[in-house]
């Protein structure tokens, strides 16, 4: 690449005129190796065409087309002439710049060089400089001010962690050429600072042409050593010039209005906050350029003339490109854009004069500037999925009518409706719009139309809290500075799906990046009012919701999908991916709705409307069954009905065996309020409350008293009950977001559970003191969650013992989760020193079979029902038994119906379950004898797969 360099300079020149001073260089150029010796007669050719002279006393020569295969290597070489040379038309020239290019690459020259034109006097400077180095130095003299404007800004950018967010700062950096190549692995080394609010500073002088900053903010909430990151500053710094930036931001940071800046979703937002150079607000087109040699001087120089034909300001910038808007009245600042062919450029005009001179402008930049042009080839963009849910590509038929397809058994019930499919699709859209007022009318027709369909939603909805949804979708749309940052970029020329959906993803991303869980979870909600708009735009009505109850069928669904579904309309869900203990199948069970998981791509491609048929029990989906099938399924509903309702009636009594054993079914909780309902289900206590829940619903973190409360609530709902508490669980898949955790390459295999709460013994402790406080004699059971070694059940012991010495408790049991299978190992070694085990199947089965119990393919197969999780379960209770001790099962797999028998039979004492499922799986124990279970979980210890043993609790 082009850079200007000292040894490039002869200082000192003399020549008579133009032509002597052409021969000159011509010389120099030849003697360096740079052109063929015939190369003069090409500068003499390119001045014939048009002067090269630039301004502020310098002269580009430079070659004619004809004369470029004389050119060896790209090059340039300076003479100056401290007693000037005419140049013609009354311009001296005291720097002679002669180029050697072969292609366009000299622009980058120019661009360098035509920095330094900004300064007034400087061929005075030139002309007088006594050195190389002076002179390189007024040549790269620009205005030391802080570059901060539009294109120093990158907002939502892809970046999974950090240092790809590091990068992509530097890169604008770059780009803006305020950094070398090599700044963006600078700042990597250097501390960041944390400034509050998720944001972030680096800077460094090293590698800095000139100072800059640059602001980006992630795709997607990211975080660095246990904080969010929301924004990160990096600053190119070189003297004072970022001071009063810093004074700015510090006073704003100060006054408490970090968030403006988290939550900017327009450059112009952010550049108003910081105070850097707002974009003009003035009409603006965008036109790609397609001379073959990109904006070099001839075309720039008519492109000027023109410009200046106008009496107003012009000013033109690169889109894509770090570079600030120039006037285009300014030749020697246009070649400082260095534009290549097919670059898009922006032409931005002041109001008065923009009727005319747009399309003037327009014109000539189409027909060439004096230049026979190739057109370029039409483009069209594909936009990237709006949201993670890919469409079914691979897959090229959707499952004939007859077929069965064996999924996830995720939430039990026979659903029987109508396919009604949700998949995201990908939209095709131009990038660039017909013209602002075109795009804006096809926005409003949009939004009339998904207003009114919003209207019926809501007219329709029976549940408040669905017509709720559906209201704060209608107020999104109308919400004024959504309309505005949409205007903005349709007045850029963006056609206006590019226009909304831009504006909403940044939006969303933003959104999500919140700290407040709930606040972030409005995310979604933009994503989905965003998608019905463009679906509108790009033609494609949303398939209407059928009128009876349907089978959602959708890629993924999310639990914020699950939790505003309307149970009367939807009849069950199908999946094509995620598991059972995906937190959607967890919300399914919770209401109720039958769902099957994981029944791959193919499902995706049903048409609308074909019969499903789904036994969420067993996971099967059947597809247009046979009236006989169907006849079957459905009677097997009714009884299934008939049977949960005879269950439901006996839902307070205890579940014992026909041979007598009686098996202990308690609830799994996640806040004090869900006490009621579980004993009005019939729990027989709360056999896991997931405290983490409660300190998830708080901001910061509850001190003692607030815990204390809470779990005073729990216990006195439970009225003489055990309740048996996991003490913190977080880290992993679950951050606290006031507690700070440092970034990991694998948080499920990191610092999560009791690995974290012991590094943190004031959080512990404060939580323990809370739960002995709470007990008041009651029966408390308390657990440690991801316990995995003999030492952190020790010390978790430990430091609970002593506290209890303070706090005395009467009734109280300690124990562990067997989450981790080093635990379940261990089990006759813990089992001396234990009160009890919860068998944790979500995560056993995700750490015995290696497989991210979250992840979006490989979680179906993650079945607890594996005889190598049984295994292990066996292993924990022959130990527990064999001192004396229980065993609970607290996983989602303990509120399988088929594996309610297996863990009977394995000897499980406890089972603990969602509130809903309790009267079913009372009803399920009901039904067996403890010898027929124990006589099938050894045959299932014997099996080498999960479908094998779910084969056999069928035949059963
Ligand atoms: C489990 O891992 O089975 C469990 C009950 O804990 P959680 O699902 O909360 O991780
Ligand atoms: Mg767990």
């Amino acid at each position: 690449m082009l850079e200007l360099t000292v040894e490039q300079i002869s200082m000192g020149q003399q020549a008579v005129d133009k032509s002597a001073a052409l021969q000159l260089l011509a010389d120099k150029l030849v003697a360096d190796g740079l052109v063929a010796p015939g190369y003069l007669a090409g500068l003499q050719g390119r001045e014939a065409q048009g002067s090269t002279f630039l301004g502020q006393g310098i002269a580009i020569p430079h070659g004619t087309p004809d004369t470029r295969e004389l050119v060896y290597a790209t090059g340039v070489r300076l003479l100056q002439f401290p007693d000037g040379v005419d140049w013609g038309d009354g311009h001296i020239v005291y720097l002679a710049i002669g180029i050697a290019a072969k292609s366009d690459e000299h622009l980058r020259l120019l661009q360098l060089l035509t920095r330094a034109l900004g300064e007034t006097d400087l061929g005075e400077a030139l002309r007088r400089a006594g050195s190389p180095e002076a002179l390189l130095k007024l040549l790269q003299g620009a205005p030391q001010e802080l570059a901060l404007d539009a294109q120093m800004i990158g907002l939502s950018v892809a970046a999974d962690d950090f240092e790809e967010l590091v990068w992509r700062g530097a890169r604008l950096l770059r780009q803006a050429d305020c950094v070398s190549n090599g700044f963006a692995a600078v700042l990597q080394q250097v501390e960041a600072l944390p400034l509050g609010d998720g944001l972030w500073w680096l800077n460094s002088e090293q590698m800095v042409n000139r100072p800059g900053l640059a602001f980006v903010t992630p795709s997607r909430p990211l975080r660095y050593l246990g904080q969010p990151l929301i924004g990160l500053f990096c600053l190119a710094s070189l003297g004072e010039a970022h001071q009063a930036l810093l004074e700015r931001l510090c006073a704003l940071l100060i006054e408490g209005r970090g968030q403006e800046l988290a939550r900017a979703t327009t450059t112009r937002a952010v550049l108003e906050v910081l105070g850097g150079e707002l974009p003009a607000d003035w009409p603006t087109a965008r036109i790609a350029l397609a001379n073959a040699h990109g904006l070099h001087a001839r075309p720039a120089k008519i492109l000027a003339q023109l410009a200046k034909s106008f009496d107003g300001e012009i000013r033109l910038r690169v889109v894509d490109s770090a570079e600030p808007a120039v006037s285009a009245k300014s030749l020697s600042k246009l070649l400082s854009l260095g534009v290549r062919r097919g670059q898009v450029l922006e032409l931005v005009v002041e109001p008065g004069i923009a009727v005319e001179a747009l399309p003037a402008l327009l014109a000539a930049i189409e027909g060439g500037l004096g230049e026979e042009v190739e057109p370029l080839p039409v483009i069209t963009t594909v936009p990237e999925p709006v949201h993670a849910a890919p469409v079914a590509k691979a897959v090229a038929e959707a499952p004939a009518a007859g077929t069965r397809i064996q999924g996830i058994a995720a939430a039990p019930g026979i659903a029987f409706g109508p396919a009604h499919v949700e998949v995201l699709r990908e939209y095709d859209y131009p990038a660039r719009g017909e013209s602002v007022a075109v795009e804006r009318e096809r926005l409003q027709q949009a939004l009339i139309q998904v207003r009114a369909d919003l209207e019926g939603l809501i007219l329709r909805a029976q549940a408040k809290a669905i017509r709720e949804i559906f209201i704060t979708h209608q107020e999104m749309l109308d919400d004024p500075a959504l309309t505005e940052d949409v205007g903005a970029r349709l007045r850029q020329g963006e056609s206006a799906p590019a226009a909304w959906i831009g504006v909403i993803e940044a939006a969303a991303r933003q959104q999500e990046s919140l700290a407040d869980a709930l606040l972030a979870e409005r995310a979604a909600d933009m994503r989905d009012i965003g998608r019905r708009v463009l679906a509108q735009l790009c033609g494609h009505e949303n398939t209407p919701e059928p009128q009876e109850p349907y089978i959602l069928v959708m890629d993924e669904v999310g639990p914020s999908d699950v939790a505003r579904l309307d149970p009367t309309r939807v009849a069950g869900i199908l999946t094509a991916r995620g598991g059972a203990t995906a937190h959607s199948a967890i919300v399914a069970r919770a209401l109720g709705i039958p769902a099957v998981v994981g029944a791959g791509d193919a499902v995706l491609l049903l048409a609308a409307g074909t019969a499903l048929l789904i036994d969420g029990g067993r996971g099967r989906l059947d597809v247009a069954p046979s009236p006989e099938d169907l006849k079957r399924a459905l009677s097997d509903r009714d009884l299934r009905e008939q049977r949960l309702q005879a269950a439901a009636a006996r839902r307070m009594e205890s579940a014992v065996t026909l041979d007598g054993h009686a098996v202990e079914v308690c609830a799994n909780i996640g806040e004090s309020a869900g006490v009621a309902a579980a004993v009005e289900q019939g729990a027989e206590g709360v056999g896991l409350l997931r405290t983490e829940l409660i300190f998830m619903a708080h901001s910061q973190a509850p001190d003692e008293a607030v815990q204390e409360a809470e779990y005073r609530k729990v216990l006195d709902g439970l009225g003489g009950r055990p309740l048996v508490v996991r003490t913190l669980d977080v880290g992993g898949d679950k951050p606290l977001p006031y507690w700070p955790i440092a970034k990991e390459e694998n948080p499920f295999l990191g610092v999560r559970g009791i690995r974290l709460t012991l590094q943190r013994p004031d959080v512990m402790e404060g939580q323990l003191r809370a739960l002995l406080r709470a007990a008041d004699n009651r029966p408390l059971r308390i657990m440690f969650p991801m316990i995995g070694s003999v030492e952190e059940w020790r010390q978790a012991r430990d430091m609970t013992e002593r506290l209890r010495l303070e706090i005395p408790v009467a009734d109280l049991q300690l124990g562990i989760m067997i989450e981790i299978p080093s635990a379940a190992l261990l089990a006759p070694v813990l089992a001396r020193e234990v009160d009890f085990f919860s068998v944790g199947t979500n995560d056993l089965t995700q750490y015995t079979l290696a497989i991210d119990r979250g992840h979006p393919t490989l979680s179906a197969q993650a079945d607890g029902l594996h005889p190598a999780v049984l295994q292990l379960i066996d292993i924990t209770v022959r130990a527990a038994h064999a001192h004396g001790k229980w065993v609970g099962v607290c996983g989602e797999l303990a509120g399988d119906p088929a594996a309610v028998p297996l863990l009977v039979g394995l000897g499980v004492d406890e089972l603990s379950v969602s509130a809903r499922s309790i009267a079913e799986v009372k009803a399920e124990i009901r039904d067996l004898t403890l010898t027929q279970a124990q006589a099938l979980a050894q045959t299932a210890l014997g099996l080498g797969t999960a479908k094998e043993v779910r084969a056999l609790t069928e035949k059963r």
